[in-house]
């Protein structure tokens, strides 16, 4: 362990609790991260002492609320490669982001006979503005199917696509099996037949460094509350030249150049032509925050800690008898499983009195559950504040779940 992630922990309060009686051990950071403190003071300091509302005001306080956003624009920029600042669109989340570009660039070029190439272990953000937008037009979804291990059959692409095939929108790593999708090979092909792409990088920009313009996406969203940001904060990026292109989804204040009743509306250029309202502003102080702080400890040296837990986690895992874990062995994040054929709830409920917090449910991603044929799963996830000792006691708590439940 790089000496900076051993210090890391004591950054997180909440990680001192108690839970049932138990030190809290927290393994869902893949619903939601935990803050550190530098995070939670960036907000209160913020609010304290320099809140105001942004892009209006010529007072003092506005233009210094306005120019620190801007700040964190310009921030997020660096953090993901994007070319410009411009080409960061303040979002509420991932599944916000979404939803803007199946409204906008999706009304604006998807129509009748038109085709959205997605995978079949999508998170339900990445199906459902899908389905809407083919519904609203008259074009089919299609998926990449998995293979048993929860690797993805790639070679299905060469027939999923036809020249009718507008968009692939694909999760980086999957949020249950941990899945992490060959992007190299398959923007490739998706470039080469003129097909616009969307990566969902919300478990993708938690676990190592991100560089859109060499992966060669032309949208890139992921959430702060996954990133030891706040909630109800989220980037969209989109190339600029597509940006320009396409029409606002949601009308009202400071997304306008000039409103005219009769004359009709001029909107702003991106990216503030989508942020239409007042935006989340304390939250994106709290996102330039988290980004400071990962950016200091290093996006390598989080992916090399995760990685070493993942697989420290998996070996130790195997010596629980009946413990099934879904996905395969080359992963990131996470960890999902039953424990022979008693219900995810009932596991989940029995690790919780232990003090451990796992994800028990669908995990938003209903086709992944058909596919396994399971209603529920139990999921563990990996943080840069996990450690072996927490993964020992997850291990040992299963052993006993198992000898008591049989
Ligand atoms: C969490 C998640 C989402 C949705 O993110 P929100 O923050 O809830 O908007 C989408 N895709 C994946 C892969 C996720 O893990």
């Amino acid at each position: 362990m790089n000496e900076k992630i051993a210090l890391a922990r004591s950054d997180f309060p909440v990680l001192a609790r108690k839970v049932n009686d138990a030190p809290l051990v927290y393994l869902d950071s893949a619903a939601s991260a935990q803050k550190p403190q530098c995070v939670i003071d960036a907000q209160a300091d913020f609010e304290q002492h320099h809140y105001a509302a942004v892009h209006r005001g010529v007072h003092f306080l506005s233009a210094e609320a306005t120019a620190r956003v801007e700040a964190v624009r310009q921030q997020v920029a660096s953090f993901i490669h994007a070319q410009s600042a411009n080409e960061i669109v303040f979002t509420s989340g991932t599944t916000e982001g979404i939803n803007l570009v199946a409204n906008s660039w999706g009304n604006q070029n998807i129509s009748a006979g038109d085709n959205i190439v997605i995978t079949e272990m999508e998170h339900h953000a990445n199906i459902v503005p899908w389905q809407m937008l083919c519904e609203r037009t008259g074009a089919s979804l299609r998926f990449i199917p998995l293979n048993p291990d929860g690797t993805l059959q790639i070679e299905a692409l060469d027939t999923l696509i036809d020249s009718r095939t507008r968009l692939l929108a694909i999760a980086q790593v999957s949020n249950v099996l941990g899945t992490i999708a060959p992007l190299d090979l398959l923007i490739a092909k998706a470039k080469q037949a003129g097909i616009t792409v969307l990566v969902d990088g919300a478990q993708g920009a938690v676990h190592g460094s991100v560089d859109v313009q060499t992966m060669g996406c032309d949208f890139y969203v992921f959430s702060g509350h996954k990133l030891y940001g706040p909630s109800g904060t989220g980037v969209l990026y989109g190339r600029a030249d597509l940006l320009e292109s396409m029409p606002p989804w949601s009308g009202g204040g400071a997304m306008i150049e000039s409103v005219s009743l009769t004359e009709g509306t001029y909107y702003a250029r991106p990216p503030w032509r989508f942020e239409a309202g007042t935006p989340n502003i304390t939250g994106i102080i709290g996102l330039g925050a988290a980004i400071d702080y990962v950016t200091r400890i290093g996006m390598a040296a989080i992916h090399d800690w995760e990685a070493e837990l993942i697989h420290y986690a998996m070996d130790a895992l195997c010596s629980v008898s009946g413990l099934r874990i879904y996905g395969p062995s080359n992963r990131e994040g996470v960890i999902a499983f039953n424990l022979g054929q008693h219900h995810a709830y009932d596991v989940g409920s029995f690790l919780d009195s232990y003090g451990i917090a796992v994800r028990t449910g669908h995990h938003c991603a209903m086709p992944l559950m058909s596919f396994y044929q399971v209603p529920a799963m139990c999921r563990a996830s990996f943080a840069l504040y996990n450690t072996r000792e927490e993964v020992d006691k997850l291990v040992a708590s299963l052993h006993r779940i198992q000898q008591l439940l049989g």
